[in-house]
């Protein structure tokens, strides 16, 4: 969290660090177990269960925090600056099982992918408490579907090469990208898993799990060039938690579930995207620049609205910016939206540093 006034960062703020991984020799045995009529490889792992941070969505500073400047300035006003939110009754369930799938994920890489019945049931178990525990309620119906990817993924890749799994979830930073560079500009990101992977060539690689509901090819071509993993690659390169502890990573492991349904079987992608250095070296220099653009916003700037982001592509659907209905109607359009403490936009009162009305 950014205290623009004091320039400072309150690294008290942030979210808890996460302890340091211990390193282990890897133990990968084959037991030959029978499932169905497949040999089973099942990984028996002495070591204790890898670190796992908390599975909870986006970090203070992570790539979504700079997303929607990048998309349209006043998006980024409305959302970061004015704190306006437009409630929801629930979590859509397309969201809800990419956060539930992430924490089943987490919780069997942890695990170092047993699958004993007492460890499946206990995966599955922080699932359903995490999905009893959200702020905005989650469906049963996107709880069931989560849990049945879970079974589909443990099912799929129990009898493939593992990953020897670093730790999972882990958290990095607040680092600034560029040496030397003012701490406000400072990033952090939680990278579902570090891991050595096979697909990788057994060398150290970010695991990023992404749920679809179109196919894999088209989450790759989606990432192949994107801030996300562009940040988390250049963020291991300088954060305290990251080659300087561990070494260097190889690249992004993107973990893909193509989400089946009915009859329609899931389909699964491990996909290795190799660290693209040249690529890295422009990003971080663009994303210093805006990060610095997006820390001169504050509520009474004029802050520019690009009409081309006003619907975006989530998976194959159309959506519209959740700020639509303001920049379309203003104070007429309104009524959906309330700052984060929860009181409506009408009760807004000018004052010296807020004189702006928050629609405008
Ligand atoms: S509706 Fe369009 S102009 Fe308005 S905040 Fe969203 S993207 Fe920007």
């Amino acid at each position: 969290m950014i205290d623009k006034k004091k320039m400072v960062w309150r690294a008290d703020l942030l979210p808890g660090k996460q302890p340091a991984p211990k390193h282990g020799p890897v133990h990968a045995v084959s037991l030959g177990q029978a499932v169905g009529e497949s040999v089973v490889t099942q990984v028996t792992d002495p070591r204790p269960d890898a670190p796992v941070g908390e599975a909870d969505g986006a970090t203070e500073a992570g790539w979504h925090s700079i997303e929607s400047f990048l998309r349209c300035p006043k998006e980024y006003q409305y959302q970061h600056v004015r704190g306006i939110i437009s409630p929801t009754a629930a979590t859509p369930d397309y969201f809800a099982i990419g956060q539930l799938f992430h924490i089943g994920k987490a919780g069997w890489f942890a695990a170092r992918f047993a699958t004993d019945e007492a460890r499946m049931l206990s995966i599955r178990e922080k699932m359903s408490a995490y999905a009893a525990r959200a702020k905005l309620p989650i469906s049963n119906e996107a709880l069931t579907r989560a849990h049945g990817y879970f079974d589909e993924y443990v099912k799929h890749y129990r009898i493939r090469p593992k990953p020897d799994v670093l730790a999972a979830e882990y958290f990095i930073g607040p680092a600034t990208l560029i040496k030397g560079d003012t701490f406000f500009v400072a990033r952090t990101a939680r990278l579902d898993d570090v891991s050595k992977y096979p697909e990788a060539g057994h060398k150290l690689a970010i695991g990023e799990a992404k749920s679809t509901s179109g196919s894999i090819n088209d989450v790759v071509q989606q990432y192949m060039l994107h801030g996300q993993p562009l940040l988390q690659m250049a963020l291991w390169e300088t954060a305290p938690q990251g080659e300087a502890m561990h070494g260097p990573i190889a690249g992004v492991v993107l973990d893909v579930l193509s989400k089946g349904y009915g009859n329609k079987a899931s389909k699964f992608g491990r996909i290795f995207i190799p660290k693209p250095q040249r690529a890295i070296e422009w990003f971080v220099k663009n994303l210093n620049t805006q990060l610095r653009a997006a820390a001169l916003v504050e509520w009474n700037t004029d802050a520019p609205r690009n009409i081309s982001s006003c619907t975006r592509m989530i998976g194959r659907a159309r959506v519209e910016c959740p700020y639509l209905k303001l920049c379309r109607w203003g104070r007429a359009g309104s009524a959906p939206y309330t700052f984060k403490d929860g009181n409506g936009l009408g009760r807004w009162l000018p004052s010296t540093s807020q004189s702006t009305p928050p629609w405008e």
